[in-house]
């Protein structure tokens, strides 16, 4: 069967997806029939796979074991994820109907590690407040003063591909860099000049804590009011991994008495859309959100760090070269379920990227 015959249909696009996947397809040896969808998959709109061969699908897919039983019953054959996170999809199902799941397992780790180095000096610098203030015509600069970091310690809790990458663009900065992992990787540590310690350690001696971790069941409320009284006075907290990392309400009442400085986190909302089943639990999460925006010392993204031409480029490449490999019978390295890797380990995390 030509490539040009094997049609990838894509839901939940944004004009991002439509650029990088075109462009990816150019390649020789792809050249899919790509078909996009704005819509996201669930059990309700499974039905716009019809006639398509494989289904692309993201996060806020809904590929729950409704979605799955109506992708077979259509004869797809391939569900391909364009990201690494699979907690979305019924993998069991589709093992039983044999239905292969492929998905995109790491991204690059530059740009969530700039993207936090970003926060991290927009907030020491207070470079947000600064933009706002000249746009309206205010040139004072009280209220900004920041601090060198030179001489100052971060703490990096996590130390896997963007937790390292993060040490080795602090490198310039002249900062004594401390370490918490489960598993401390020791040749990093001595080509970095990072000590790894306990975590509370970390937590007592740090000006900065950056959080590098995947959200396990055991570390959802890592940061909460008993760490946060651990950690110094006026500590800059940034998060660029998982929303339930933190618990936020003990975070505001942490930003109220002054003991955080500052805080940069990109990650909040979607872990919430995991977790919460009940309406009344999400309405008062949104308010904390809200009162969280509301401080000047503290910066929300919307997920954003991954968000790079390279990142996009390198998921649209991984996930038709998935395509591919299953088209042409190849072994699948990044299958989830049936046809290859087992799912386990990822399974254990409340929700990957
Ligand atoms: P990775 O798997 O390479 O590294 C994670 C590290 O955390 C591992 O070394 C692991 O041993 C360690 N770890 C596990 N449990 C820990 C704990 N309780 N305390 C300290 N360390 C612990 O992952 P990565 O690619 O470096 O990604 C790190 C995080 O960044 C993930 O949570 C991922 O979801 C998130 N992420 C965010 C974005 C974004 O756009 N904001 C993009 C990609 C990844």
């Amino acid at each position: 069967m030509s490539k040009r015959n094997i049609r990838i249909a894509f839901f939940d696009t944004k004009p991002h997806d439509r650029r990088f996947f075109d462009e990816a397809n150019r390649s020789e040896q792809f050249g899919f029939d790509l078909i996009y969808y704005e819509t996201r998959l669930a059990p309700g709109s499974a039905r716009m796979a019809e006639g398509a061969d494989v289904v692309c699908a993201f996060i806020n897919d809904d590929l729950n074991a409704s979605t799955i039983q109506q992708l077979a019953r259509l004869k797809v054959r391939l569900v391909a994820m364009r990201c690494a996170g699979f907690s979305n999809v019924a993998v069991e199902t589709a093992d039983e109907l044999n239905l292969p799941v492929v998905r995109v397992p790491a991204y690059s780790p530059f740009a969530v590690a700039e993207y936090t180095l970003g926060l991290l000096l927009t907030l020491n610098r207070h470079i947000h407040r600064a933009f706002n203030r000249v746009r309206e015509n205010i040139f004072s600069i009280s209220g900004l003063i920041g601090f060198d970091l030179h001489g100052k310690t971060v703490g990096i809790v996590g130390t896997g591909k963007i937790g390292l990458q993060f040490a080795r663009l602090l490198q310039g900065f002249g900062v004594r860099i401390l370490a918490y992992d489960p598993f401390p990787n020791k040749k990093a540590a001595q080509e970095l000049g990072m000590d790894y310690v306990p975590l509370e350690w970390l937590l007592t001696e740090s000006d900065v804590i950056s959080l590098h971790c995947p959200l396990l069941r055991e570390n959802v409320g890592l940061i909460r009011a008993e760490t946060l009284e651990k950690m110094k006075d006026g500590v800059i907290l940034l998060n660029t991994s998982r929303g339930r990392l933190i618990r936020t309400g003990d975070l505001i009442g942490a930003l109220e008495s002054g003991k955080v400085g500052s805080v940069g986190i990109d990650v909040y909302e979607e872990e919430s859309n995991y977790f919460f089943e009940d309406p009344a639990d999400r309405a008062m999460e949104e308010d904390l959100l809200a009162r969280l925006m509301a401080f000047p010392n503290v910066i929300v993204s919307s997920h954003q760090a991954f968000f790079t031409q390279e990142t996009l480029r390198h998921v649209a490449e991984t996930t038709l070269k998935n395509v591919h490999d299953f088209v042409t019978k190849q072994e699948m390295p990044h299958a989830v379920g049936i046809h290859g890797v087992k799912a386990l380990p990822v399974r254990n995390y409340v929700r990957a990227f």
